[in-house]
């Protein structure tokens, strides 16, 4: 089908189209809204299975849709909800995208899809619209699965390999994604990711939450070869210190934040005092893990906000709530923006996420890196390493991170040797981060650079 005309000066309807959970929902929502506030149209697509039904959706200037996905409740694991998805979600996608063009006033014009769904450019070529695929991971780490899927690192790696890439700093096993160093643990998920490049020179961009001067070599290797615009960091502008109409949070949950609980407690304690701990999401901590971590935090003496996920407090020592009550507070869900931009938060024990990490350095908060897997090994080594704004746990033999070293960490990032380098760098990315997404700023201008051609061609 022909691209379609444009209908409207200097409008052009956006299809923002996310992989539904949390980690992928937020960014790919943020940058939805920066798109509208550049004058496009935006339409918002969420599914809605029982476990990705948003709770919450934003009151903004986008237009939110769902397709509705109940199959995806019954699905027996990863592997059959992914399949499931593709083959439903993909048709479900296609209607609505037909039923856009012939009765909407603003015709999409661009599909941009989760780069876990490949296939999504598939239904953008059908009816001949903009297809731009959105990396919600760092930069850094899609090129280790661009490279497996070029053939040009192979798996299964042997046990102490270093891996060299090209522009990437070099790598140990365990700074390596967690489905390339230990291949047979996710493989619906390893070929997920690395199917994410199985059609990427097709698309006509593609875009990744990150920002050129954060990961400055790498994407300029893979820029010079394919249309990569980083966008990022996708974070409400309010809390880079930004007004923007309808922008003061991300807008769409699915867990529900004990927003007041958490904001009350941290107004009543010292500036910089709290370690905020969060492992996002996804991540499950074994009860042994959880043991220490509570053990950890205590033998601290530190305030501590934790965030235990509900399925996940059944793992918590019993008492522990209870016996902690003067230091600690444990809630299910935190508005994790408003809690690392208060006066209250020193430092910030996390799983590494991608989000968690680009939101702890662009609000300048030191971080414990505490990666469990996926990208987060990998996310750890650039924080420590590369733009030197936290420390990383060390593990047992048994792969437990023990008491001691939880409590170790604590007292290094919150009054160690490093910790004065450590804020003064979170200082320095905080300020950079700011500039990119700031009127003129690298992220800002590919965004308009985007607006632009999709309103003109
Ligand atoms: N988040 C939140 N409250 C919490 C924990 C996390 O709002 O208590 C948000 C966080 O701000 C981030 C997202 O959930 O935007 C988690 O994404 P990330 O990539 O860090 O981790 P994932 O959940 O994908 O493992």
């Amino acid at each position: 089908m022909e691209r379609k005309e444009r209908d409207d000066e200097g409008e052009a309807n956006v299809v923002v189209f996310p992989f539904p959970v949390q980690g992928h929902i937020n960014p790919m929502l943020q940058f939805a809204k920066r798109l509208a506030s550049k004058g496009a149209k935006v339409t918002f697509i969420t599914t809605n299975s029982q476990q990705t039904k948003p709770m919450q959706v934003p009151s903004t200037s986008i237009n939110t849709q769902a397709i509705e996905f109940p199959e995806g409740d019954k699905a027996n694991g990863t592997e059959e909800f992914v399949h499931l998805f593709k083959t439903l979600v993909s048709k479900r996608l296609a209607n609505l995208i037909e039923h856009q063009i012939s009765s909407s006033s603003h015709p999409p014009r661009a599909l941009v899809y989760d780069s876990f769904l490949p296939w999504a450019l598939d239904v953008a070529k059908q009816f001949g619209l903009h297809g731009a695929s959105f990396f919600t991971q760092s930069w850094s780490n899609s090129s280790i699965y661009f490279h497996l899927n070029q053939g040009t690192l192979k798996v299964p790696l042997e046990e102490n390999t270093i891996v060299s890439l090209p522009s990437m700093p070099v790598l140990g096993i365990n700074d390596l994604p967690s489905f390339v160093s230990d291949t047979r643990s996710y493989p619906t998920l390893l070929k997920m990711v690395i199917d994410r490049f199985s059609n990427f020179e097709e698309a006509d961009w593609l875009f990744c939450n990150t920002f050129v001067e954060l990961e400055n070599e790498i994407i300029n290797w893979m820029s010079s070869k394919w249309p990569i615009k980083t966008v990022g960091p996708a974070i409400p502008s309010m809390y880079l210190d930004k007004r923007v109409k309808d922008d003061n949070d991300y807008g769409l949950q699915l867990f529900k934040p004990e927003s007041d609980l958490c904001i009350k407690w941290l107004d009543s304690k010292e500036t910089g005092s709290v370690v905020y701990v969060s492992f996002g999401s996804l991540a499950g901590l074994t009860e042994e893990q959880m043991l220490e971590l509570a053990l950890g935090l205590k033998r601290s003496n530190r305030c501590f906000l934790w965030v235990v996920r509900e399925t996940e407090q059944k793992k918590l020592p019993s008492n522990f709530i209870e016996e902690t009550s003067e230091k600690g507070l444990v809630v299910s869900w935190s508005p994790q923006l408003d809690v690392l931009v208060h006066r209250a938060v020193g430092c910030f024990m996390t799983h590494c996420g991608w989000n968690s990490t680009l939101e702890a350095l662009s609000l300048g908060v030191p971080m414990i890196a505490m990666p469990q897997w996926t990208d987060q090994p990998t996310n750890a080594k650039f924080i420590t390493d590369v733009w030197e704004v936290g420390i990383r746990v060390s593990k047992d033999e048994k792969g437990i991170i023990r008491k001691e070293e939880i409590e170790r960490c604590i007292k290094e990032i919150m009054e160690g040797e490093k910790s004065l380098d450590i804020k003064t760098n979170s200082e320095k990315w905080k300020k950079i981060a700011k500039a990119a997404v700031d009127e003129g700023g690298s992220s800002d201008k590919n965004i308009d650079e985007f607006v632009a051609k999709i309103t003109c061609n």
